[in-house]
């Protein structure tokens, strides 16, 4: 056995949602708001095309890289919508998920011994990921600056050692949303010191208010050190379907390629076309707006709920679709407080430790769940801190 995979644990969430599962077994109506999953079906012109793909002979093995339609779609896509210039036929690939594109750029960047900066909280892949490619986590807690890295703290973490830093904007678990001259300013120090960056995206489209992305990619003077990491999971509601790209400079993009062809061979053709049909069919795109629409109106009911709280304990994001609680006042550790409240009140949410050690004393809710769900959990937690 691989004794170095002993040095990787099983993931909190998806132990946690077994646990649930458990709860569920038992004949118990769980209410979950722990899951990072849509609760929106995928649209129908995405599913006729996977359809008609598999029907029309996309189910042998196809160019690695990606179907050229799709590579050609989605350099027309990063340019209009990132402003990321990239070559689709040596600088885009089309991975197994979002999840798969971090492996890739990771195995092609890091090697033993290497750090990586990861601000906390995070989602757990990054910790996870840098274990896998024999590099050092280099855990830094933001949570004391609204859950987003400063330019002080990623200075005092940067050593001779420092390979890679992760960022995540919008965030997973905080939503938390790095302004352009907060990137421009971090990325600035990153860059200057040979860093490269993973930038995760994954969430780009579910911003709130009018808060806005920005794709670090799109400055020259970093583009050649960034990964930049996007996927359909989340946007339209297809996580299911394993279907992501990354995008990077040519000479990374290759490395990156011979990890996939190693480890998977190539996406799925058929899921690859239903892919495309996300990105260019006019009614996938108006799925979009309404489930953008509805995840920022479920963000106003917790914000009007949230006021039955004391001040500070839900966190209202400005992208994603999770809230961080700030369970301190419970004197729980967060495992014990998400068992509570399922096994005492049957609703789910993540124990904060699933995105790192300094956060113990949070649990993360999602509006990935219908309104009636989110009262029902916002109900709880106000009569657990009315107690
Ligand atoms: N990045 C973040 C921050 C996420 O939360 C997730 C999924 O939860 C992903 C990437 C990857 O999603 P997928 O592998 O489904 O594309």
């Amino acid at each position: 056995m691989n004794e170095y995979l002993k040095l990787v644990s099983e993931s909190e969430t998806i132990r946690f949602a077994d646990l649930v599962r458990r709860v569920e077994a038992t004949g118990k109506k769980v209410i979950k708001l722990e899951t990072g999953d849509p609760d929106f079906a995928t649209h129908q012109v995405i599913i006729k095309a996977g359809y008609d793909a598999m029907q029309a002979g996309y189910t042998h093995y196809g160019v690695s890289r990606g179907l050229p339609e799709l590579r050609a779609a989605l350099a027309r896509k990063l340019i209009s919508e990132n402003k990321i210039t990239a070559d689709p036929s040596k600088e885009i690939l089309v991975t197994n998920g979002g999840v798969h594109g971090l492996y890739l750029a990771m195995q092609a960047i890091l090697n033993p011994g290497d750090e990586v900066i990861v601000p906390e909280p995070y989602w757990m892949p990054y910790r996870s990921g840098t274990l896998l490619a024999r590099a050092v986590p280099v855990i830094v807690s933001a949570t004391q600056s609204g859950f987003k890295l400063t330019a002080e703290q990623l200075k005092k973490a940067i050593t001779a050692k420092s390979k890679l830093l992760m960022l995540n904007s919008p965030g997973n678990p905080s939503g938390a949303v790095y302004s352009e001259a907060e990137l421009r300013t971090i990325c600035e120090i990153a860059c200057d010191a040979g860093l490269y960056i993973i930038s995760d995206e994954v969430y780009e489209k579910i911003l709130h208010d009018d808060t806005k992305h920005w794709s670090i990619g799109s400055d020259d003077r970093f583009k050649n050190n960034v990964v930049s990491l996007f996927s359909f999971s989340k946007s339209y509601a297809m996580t299911g379907w394993r279907v992501a790209y990354v995008v990077a400079n040519e000479a990374l993009t290759a490395q990156m390629l011979k990890v996939l062809q190693y480890s998977i061979t190539v996406v799925a053709p058929f899921v690859q076309k239903a892919a495309l049909a996300a990105l260019t069919h006019p009614e996938s795109e108006a799925y979009l707006q309404a489930m953008k629409r509805e995840y920022s109106a479920r963000r106003e009911v917790i914000k009007t709920l949230a006021r039955q709280l004391p001040a500070g304990v839900v966190n209202i994001p400005d992208g994603a679709f999770y809230c961080l609680i700030n369970t301190a006042q419970l004197g729980m550790k967060s495992l014990e407080c998400a068992e509570h409240f399922l096994t005492e009140h049957n609703v789910s949410f993540t124990p904060g430790r699933a995105f790192g050690n300094g956060m113990e004393n949070y649990l993360r809710m999602t509006f990935a769940a219908s309104i009636d769900d989110i009262k029902y959990g916002m109900g709880k937690l106000i009569s657990a801190f009315s107690k």
